[in-house]
């Protein structure tokens, strides 16, 4: 069993953790928010002061941020992250960030004599908490193959996309692709449901048909329709509106680099922009459903 410092306790790292644990690990946890800390010493984990004070002693290091500017904080801001961590020890990143902020951290501990990896995730709270999330990883083929071990415990596929920063390109592909399918999914349901087909019913019609996709099978953006999901606890928990707007803005600052045409991404942007600008960024998001629909949320 490894030694393992987990840093960032939010939706996605509380259950990722939590499998660690339950796998027998010896985790050491840190977040800035102390509820997020005891929810896991509770699990079995132990409690660290600091972000250094986690990683000191440690085989590998796992991190779960909200975005760049946090993961480079933690590594390269005056935490000092990477000198306290043993060379020996392989970081792993999972956080959504850009690729040349990835590449920028990466260069960093390798500078250290740190082997890093990029290893952003897909899949979900749902995924996190059964460990079936897809890890897609930048990095040296020796470092990607020492962290599958403990990847598997969290999930149940490891890609290798190719050297640093090419997981989060992997990831920002991705997750473009899933907003324009949430907001194609949740135009079809508000479209049926107008012309008073029950969404159930329609839900199920279109798994069975062309038009079946992820949000239809697992992520249902209509109240009711699917227990355990976000749209049926008031869009509570889940991915959240800022971040996939996030994660859309770093797909379109890629397609601006390379020219690339992705008029739909930029929809999608733009719609999530406008969603939380009208004060839903904390909600799910498949809650763009109700944006669509013209709803007042509570
Ligand atoms: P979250 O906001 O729920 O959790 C982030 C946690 O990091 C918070 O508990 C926060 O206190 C902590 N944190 C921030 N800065 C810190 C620091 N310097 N040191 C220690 N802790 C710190 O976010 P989340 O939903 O868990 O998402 C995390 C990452 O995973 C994001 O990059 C997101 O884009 C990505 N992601 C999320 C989902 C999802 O469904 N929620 C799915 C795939 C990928």
């Amino acid at each position: 069993m490894a030694k393992i410092a987990f840093i960032g306790l939010g939706n996605m790292g509380s259950p990722m953790a939590g499998n660690l644990i339950k796998a027998g690990h010896e985790v050491t946890v840190y977040d800035l928010v102390p509820e997020a800390v005891s929810k896991l010493t509770d699990a079995g984990a132990n409690a660290a002061g600091s972000a250094a004070e986690a990683v000191k002693g440690v085989e590998y290091v796992v991190s779960m941020l909200p975005a760049g500017r946090h993961v480079q904080d933690l590594y390269l801001g005056d935490g000092g992250v990477l000198e306290a961590v043993d060379s020996s020890a392989t970081v792993i990143d999972c956080s959504t960030i850009a690729a040349e902020e990835a590449r920028a951290v990466n260069a960093a501990a390798a500078e250290r004599g740190v082997a890093m990896i990029d290893a952003p995730v897909s899949g979900g709270v749902g995924g996190a908490e059964k460990a079936t999330l897809t890890f897609i990883c930048g990095g040296d083929e020796a470092a990607v193959d020492h962290a599958r071990p403990i990847l598997e415990v969290m999930g149940k596929a490891v890609f290798r996309a190719g050297p640093a920063g090419a997981g989060q390109v992997g990831k920002m592909c991705n997750n473009m692709l899933l907003a324009i399918q949430m907001i194609g999914t949740s135009e079809a349901l508000n479209l049926g449901t107008a012309y008073g087909l029950d969404p159930e019913a329609l839900s199920e019609i279109m798994k069975a048909s062309s038009g079946n996709n992820w949000a239809l099978q697992v992520y249902n953006p209509y109240p009711g329709v699917m227990d355990g999901v976000p749209a049926s606890r008031g869009y509570q928990g889940g991915f959240l509106v800022d971040l996939m707007t996030k994660d859309l803005g770093l797909a379109m600052n890629m397609s601006l680099e390379k020219g690339t045409a992705t008029p739909l991404g930029a929809a999608a942007r733009n719609l999530y922009r406008l969603h939380g600008a009208a004060g839903h960024g904390g909600l799910d998001f498949s809650s763009i459903l109700q944006f669509l629909a013209g709803n007042d949320i509570e």
